[in-house]
């Protein structure tokens, strides 16, 4: 029979951390807790098998299901030796979800569950604090309420509005015992109004429903579009955890908090946390008050904003103390950063959470490498522990430190980088606007998880309230985005549409820029520089390049790309596209009036005056890569690109070449395509006028025997025919290449070394491999085209509707971004075979943009390419995708 229920606590437990499937992350980890000794309320899980049997079964629960919680129940009651519903000394409970993965945030949450009209009586009695034991109620009519019967949060809140004062503040102190009860009767009136019956009193019940609302909270959906954001599967449901209520809200001995055991911003290795005194847990993470430091601020630190009053390490030496020790316990257990939640009442210290932290990709990287030089980890371990799509973060540009500022007003650094936008003050509208391509701010008083669409949306947030861990900061961090949170001094009136600081009015629309790494916000666009990496991200490589074995090149044809290219690693040139060479205004002109030219001869007139340039170009391609391959590929212009279309340009090219002006658009109309992308391009184009790529040919020839000869070595490029699908035209073009290279051979006394090789890009390409393996001495799939031609769906216009596909779950992913592996996959696994039964030695690579995409890069290596070729930014991104392509396949076959 299915165990559907895992009790822990009181130093035992039926779960462990490798459970996390079952028992959800947070689950899995307080029975690890409890299993370690530490001090952990104790209570049950149910299983996430609970969640799936509930939506498979029209959400009903299994039959056996009851019994065991009743039996678990016991167990907490007997451990803690308190009852449910006990009228004198009433057991209380919280209620949480915790999936697989973490989901912060997206799913609900009740405590203080058991309190009714008597046992709350009880619990005054007991705390010997009315006060405490009505505030603790009318909390939990609140909660319950909103989660379980559906009655909102204003409802309540605006009862207590009778009770704040003209700053907006609870008159905490001054509200009695009476006060709380009279606030309670109220919201109990209020649910009665709103929901036709009664706040349920009976403590069973209340347990049942809060565990239904937080099984229904799995499909709200915000839970959805975090699903759908970080590729969690809906299949994997929720774990719900029942446990004992500590309460931090007991008096000035009590407190609650939340701790990182390393920087989740810089990854430094020093504890980092808040806690708030006198608070429930939610306090902290709603960041509805701005909580106070853990640890002393070191002498030199600067002041953050506001009064932070005094840390715990002095408030509450003690207890910092076991603090520590139970941080260093937990990191050394579960070899990686972690994520805790702690409560203390009345000077003891209870554990109700730990989890790997989120980090920001530069924290990643210091807290992976540091970990392994301490030798807590491997550096296989380091290397799989870095995600390779995040390493783009790394090179997220920063503001330019001598760049004029005005700074408006300074918050918490909360996750790092610089980002400039319009302004906007709700996510529908960030959302709706970074759609339209504008740049938007999102400036909240804070952030809820209603809010994860316009931070996704955004290129930075900024909230006027909230700590490091409120959800805004951690939701920023895990996505990236800058961040700065609880700016306090900002007022936001979301009906006039303004932020103001002080004198200073902001509307929406107006620029702003913000440092999520100093927490300042700034009026107007500040001007940003791109990152420097330091020596963890070279220590890292290092390791990476020692356990891969796929090569990676770059997409580059300028000496400006081809230099950051080698700087991040690039072991050669998989892609020059030789088009590129020509969108330079300079020589715009002479390309466009070859393009446009009539006959033969006017051809090689306009192709003389590119010859030097391109010759040129090479030889600084061939300096720069110092004897690393370079592909060279022969022009592929779809030609709309290049043809003149502006009056100007018409003029321009008129004037050039002598013609008139009607003449030069006769010719343009004339070659215009009403599909370039399938039209005369390619080696099409080759075909047609072969004297452009025996052009090509000569300079590419010519300037490998100069730079050999400068170099003392051979330069062998390795010139590239696109577009091809048949052996005949490979056939054609290579006998006029082998001839250009004998005829410079001859003039320049020295036989060039190169080879010929192809683009595979068409699926009749792919079929044919065998075929054009007989010409081609290399393939390089051009996944971008590969890919339109297999699905039929033109790149330039797939935007339009990609989205739709998307959401309707037809593509998980743009297959433009993301290899197909199903089907362009296929034929690309097809062409390798076929090319390798031809030409065993055949060289592969890959150099669409799949090239530096981490999926796609893992797919090329299992099949066996030799290198993949992408955007020079993203070589360290291919570099350690390939790594941990090559440990996934160590781990499979350890032998
Ligand atoms: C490709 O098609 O994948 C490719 C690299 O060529 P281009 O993007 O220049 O068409
Ligand atoms: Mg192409």
């Amino acid at each position: 029979m299915e165990k559907w229920v895992y009790s822990f606590g009181a130093g035992a437990a039926e779960g462990r951390a490798d459970m996390r499937d079952l028992l959800g992350g947070k689950g899995a980890n307080l029975a690890e807790m409890s299993n370690l000794g530490l001090s952990v309320p104790p209570g049950f899980t149910l299983t996430t098998s609970v969640c799936t049997h509930f939506y498979a079964s029209d959400r009903n629960y299994p039959d056996t299901l009851k019994a065991a919680v009743d039996a678990a129940l016991s167990l907490v009651e007997s451990r803690v030796d308190k009852r449910f519903g006990d009228p004198d000394d009433p057991l209380l409970l919280s209620v949480r979800s915790g999936a697989r993965a973490s989901m912060p945030g997206m799913m609900d949450t009740v405590l203080n569950l058991g309190l009714n009209d008597v046992t709350v009586e009880g619990l005054a009695k007991r705390s010997g604090d009315a006060r405490f034991a009505f505030d603790s109620y009318r909390r939990f009519i609140q909660m319950y309420s909103d989660v379980v019967l559906g009655v909102g949060h204003h409802h309540f809140e605006e009862i207590l509005e009778l009770y704040k004062d003209d700053r907006g503040l609870i008159l905490d102190t001054d509200l009695g015992a009476d006060d709380w009860r009279a606030i309670t009767e109220a919201y109990r009136a209020k649910v009665a109004e709103k929901n036709g019956e009664p706040f349920p009193q009976d403590p069973h019940r209340q347990l049942w429903g809060a565990i239904g609302a937080v099984f229904d909270s799995w499909m709200n959906q915000r839970a959805i579009t975090y699903r759908r954001l970080n590729n969690i599967s809906a299949d994997w449901g929720t774990a719900v955890n029942v446990q004992s209520m500590v309460f931090g809200n007991m008096g000035d001995d009590c407190s609650t908090g939340v701790a990182f055991t390393r920087n989740p911003s810089t990854g430094e290795k020093a504890v980092f946390g808040e806690y708030l005194v006198n608070a429930q847990g939610e306090d902290v993470v709603a960041g509805i008050r701005t909580p106070r430091p853990l640890s002393k601020p070191a002498a030199d630190a600067v002041q953050g904003v506001g009064s932070m009053g005094p840390s715990m390490e002095e408030a509450m030496p003690d207890v910092y103390r076991q603090l520590t020790t139970v941080f260093a316990a937990l990191e050394g257990h579960y070899r990686d950063m972690q994520d805790i939640e702690f409560t203390v009442q009345q000077g003891t210290l209870y554990m109700l959470q730990t989890r790997a932290g989120k980090r920001t990709a530069p924290a990643a990287l210091k807290i992976a490498v540091d970990m392994a030089k301490e030798g807590v980890i491997s550096r296989q371990e380091a290397i799989r522990r870095v995600d390779a799509g995040s390493l783009d973060q790394l090179l997220h540009p920063t503001l330019d430190p001598d760049a004029e500022r005005h700074v408006l007003v300074r918050g918490l650094a909360a996750s790092p980088g610089a980002a400039s936008g319009a302004l906007v003050l709700n996510s529908d509208e960030a959302e709706l606007r970074a759609r339209g391509g504008d740049a938007v701010i999102l400036a909240r008083v804070e952030t809820s998880p209603e809010d994860i669409h316009g931070m996704h949306a955004a290129r930075g947030i900024l909230t006027a309230r909230g700590g490091m861990t409120s959800h805004a900061a951690v939701v920023a961090r895990g996505m990236g985005r800058p961040c700065v949170s609880g700016a306090a001094e900002l007022r936001i009136d979301y009906a006039a549409e303004t932020l103001t600081v002080g004198g200073t009015v902001v509307k929406v629309g107006d620029r702003l820029t913000i440092d999520g790494s100093t927490g300042e916000v700034m009026l107007g666009e500040v001007p940003t520089i791109q990152p420097q990496l330091g020596s963890d991200f070279d220590d890292l490589m290092s390791w990476v390049d020692d356990a891969r074995h796929l090569g990676v090149r770059a997409n580059a044809e300028t000496p400006g790309d081809a230099t950051t290219a080698r700087a991040f690693g690039a072991e050669g040139i998989g892609l020059c596209r030789t088009e590129h060479m020509f969108f330079d205004e300079q020589r715009i002109l002479p390309i466009r009036e070859m393009i446009m030219s009539e006959s033969e001869d006017e051809r090689r007139a306009a192709l003389a005056k590119i010859l030097p340039m391109q010759r040129q170009d090479f030889v600084e391609l061939f300096q720069i890569m110092a004897g690393l391959p370079v592909t060279i590929r022969l022009l592929d212009p779809p030609l709309h690109e290049f043809l003149p279309r502006s009056d100007t340009e018409i003029t321009e090219m008129a004037e050039a070449t002598g013609s008139t002006i009607d003449e030069v658009r006769r010719r343009a109309s004339q070659l215009h395509e009403l599909n370039p992308m399938l039209g005369h391009r390619g080696c099409r184009l080759g075909l047609s006028y072969p004297e452009i790529y025996e052009m090509q040919a000569r300079a590419i020839f010519e300037a490998a025997l100069e730079v050999g000869s400068a170099r003392g070595e051979t330069v062998v490029p390795e010139v590239m025919i696109p577009l091809a699908a048949t052996r005949e035209e490979l056939e054609i073009l290579k006998i006029r290449i082998d001839a250009v290279a004998d005829s410079v051979a001859e003039a320049k006394g020295s036989t060039p070394e190169y080879l010929v090789g192809t683009m595979i890009e068409l699926p009749r390409a792919c079929l044919l491999a065998g075929q054009l393996a007989d010409s081609a001495e290399f393939f390089s799939f051009g996944t971008n085209d590969l890919t339109q031609t297999t699905f039929g769906i033109s790149r330039d216009d797939s935007g339009r509707f990609l989205n739709r596909y998307q959401e309707l779950e037809i593509f998980a992913r743009d297959p433009f971004v993301t290899l197909d592996i199903d089907g362009v996959g296929e034929l690309i696994k097809m062409a390798t075979q076929r090319g390798k039964e031809t030409r065993p030695d055949i060289k592969l690579g890959i150099c669409g943009e799949h090239g530096g995409d981490p999926d796609s890069v893992k797919f090329c290596h299992r099949i066996g390419l030799d290198y993949v070729s992408c955007s020079p930014f993203r070589v360290p991104v291919a570099r350690l995708a390939a790594a941990q392509a090559a440990l996934e396949d160590a781990e499979e076959d350890p032998g």
